[in-house]
């Protein structure tokens, strides 16, 4: 049922990377990120106290440079800077539009932003900044997708939000098999055991643990996050 208060009082937002590609196949798209940026502000406004934790797909993955033949550990520490360099832009993206902000990375880089300290964040939170999460987990043989989780319990989340390109959990892949049906709510043990790779098996564990909701929506229809957030409109929930 539709509703129009406020379901959730406090959320992480996953993105990944390549949501600020827009329609480029590589880096950050300007247009893109400022949308992402005004969406960002209309669930501030709100009154939601927001976190964020940024894929760096656009620009690097580990696993794609190990697989051919780099050491996968050090490839990952090139992915985990590629976040910091997303979580920069969204940075910037926000203080222009007037949202306060911290970056606080899992790997210590002071020249740049501040290192993550959990109870600095709580309180950057409670004074209604957004705070992106970068580095992940500063841990190599990971993607940002268990730092997400983790940080939602840490920080005491009632839901996380997944915004993808994609408006939900389907069967198959929408883009490639146009048979394929949107789940409307799944429980986390259907998707681990129909493998339907929303989220790193390991952070979907942590959310079950944690009985804490995934709410899978589409980041790139304008104006799409707030909606989600009342409840209405096209979206996926993993409880
Ligand atoms: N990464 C890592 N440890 C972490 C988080 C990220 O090693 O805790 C590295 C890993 O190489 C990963 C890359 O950073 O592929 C970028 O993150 P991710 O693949 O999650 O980006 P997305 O697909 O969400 O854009």
């Amino acid at each position: 049922m539709p509703d129009t208060q406020p379901r959730y009082k406090k959320i992480l937002l996953k993105m990944s990377g390549e949501v600020l590609m827009g329609d480029a196949l590589f880096g950050i798209d300007t247009k893109t990120i400022e949308a992402v940026a005004e969406d960002i502000k209309e669930v501030i406004e709100y009154g939601i106290e927001l976190c964020l934790v940024i894929g760096g797909g656009n620009i690097f993955r580990g696993v794609s440079l190990a697989g051919k033949g780099m050491d996968r550990a050090n490839a990952d520490y090139m992915g985990m800077l590629a976040t910091v360099m997303n979580a920069l832009a969204l940075q910037g993206a926000l203080e222009k539009v007037g949202v306060y902000t911290r970056v606080q990375s899992a790997i210590p880089m002071e020249a740049v932003c501040e290192p993550y300290i959990r109870r600095r964040a709580l309180r950057h939170l409670e004074k209604g900044r957004v705070v992106i999460f970068a580095a992940g987990l500063g841990a190599p043989f990971f993607t940002t997708d268990t730092p997400a989780a983790l940080r939602t319990a840490e920080m005491g989340c009632d839901a996380l939000f997944k915004g993808t390109s994609v408006d939900g959990v389907y069967t198959a892949d929408p883009k490639k098999d146009p048979s394929a049906q949107r789940y409307e709510s799944l429980s986390y043990q259907e998707v681990l055991a129909k493998d339907l790779r929303v989220m790193d098996a390991s952070a979907i564990a942590l959310m079950r643990d944690n009985k804490t909701p995934i709410v899978v929506f589409s980041i790139r229809e304008r104006g799409n996050f707030l909606k989600v957030l009342k409840g209405q409109g096209v979206f996926t929930t993993i409880a």
